[in-house]
């Protein structure tokens, strides 16, 4: 059995990157080390930068599509992309149940 990966996430649309809040910052800022003591702190300055962002939804988008398992994406932390990947992939085998397809839906989104 061959093992496939389509792309079924245009997670370039609209250049999001271009409008991130984090372009002009410290990029260490937003891969701390650990998730306790100091790093608490930074994560919280992290989400910080995410809440003024204009590209945070399709950050966090691209983050669960795309699996990034550090650091701060879209204002959420690893354990909460865990959390939101989990919802948003049975939402995406949802979507290709209801269509009768595998491996071949629109894109799905997940909000917070
Ligand atoms: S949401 Fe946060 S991590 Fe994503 S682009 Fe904006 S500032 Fe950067």
């Amino acid at each position: 059995m061959a093992l496939m990966w389509n792309r079924t996430v245009d997670w370039d649309a609209g250049d999001w990157r271009r409008d991130a809040a984090c372009r002009n910052t410290e990029p260490d800022l937003f891969f701390p080390v650990g998730t306790t003591g100091p790093a608490v702190e930074q994560i919280e300055a992290a989400k910080r930068v995410c809440r003024s962002c204009e590209a945070q939804d399709p950050c966090l988008d691209f983050a669960l599509a795309t699996n990034q398992e550090s650091g701060v994406w879209g204002g959420t932390s690893e354990e909460e992309r865990r959390k939101l990947r989990r919802a948003w992939l049975a939402a995406r085998r949802s979507a290709a149940s209801s269509a009768g397809t595998v491996g071949s839906v629109a894109p799905v989104t997940l909000r917070r």
